[in-house]
């Protein structure tokens, strides 16, 4: 009999968990689309649910890992006697910010394998480009 404390994926796991990770890409792709649009005026939490056909539970997941990654802001206000919250777009409220011509000039920018490199599968510290710009710049 196998052991209780053991986690075996089978393929249809591994197949649920990678359509629910999607799934929920495409929501937070949804939630922001929603939010940009809504602009500064902002979209209520409830008015947000019901136009991504979610619960409160799944919709508050997909919130509140926008808001970690500074996407989006809720504010709490009240409504007719009732606390609620409006989510805005984060960047509405943030400034231009204007970037030093140099950043312009880094090789990574502008190279195909930027991704490899993101992941580690390329070793940036051996990379001759980066250092020939280094060494150069
Ligand atoms: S370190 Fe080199 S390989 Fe990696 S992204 Fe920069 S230029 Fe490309």
């Amino acid at each position: 009999m196998p052991s209780r404390s053991k986690i075996s994926l089978s393929e249809e796991n591994i197949e649920k968990m990678e359509e629910s990770s999607v799934q929920f890409e495409v929501l937070e792709r949804k939630t922001l689309e929603i939010v940009r649009e809504a602009g500064e005026k902002g979209v209520l939490q409830k008015d947000l649910w019901k136009k991504l056909g979610l619960d409160s539970r799944k919709g508050l997941k997909i919130v509140r890992k926008l808001e970690e990654q500074g996407l989006i802001l809720r504010e709490q206000v009240v409504l007719r006697g009732r606390k609620t919250y409006v989510i805005r777009p984060a960047t509405l409220l943030q400034k231009e910010t204007t970037l030093p011509d140099f950043l312009d000039e880094i090789p990574c920018f502008f190279c195909p394998n930027l991704a490899k490199c993101a992941s580690g599968e390329v070793d940036f510290l051996e990379c001759p480009i980066l250092r020939r710009w280094l060494t150069n710049g």
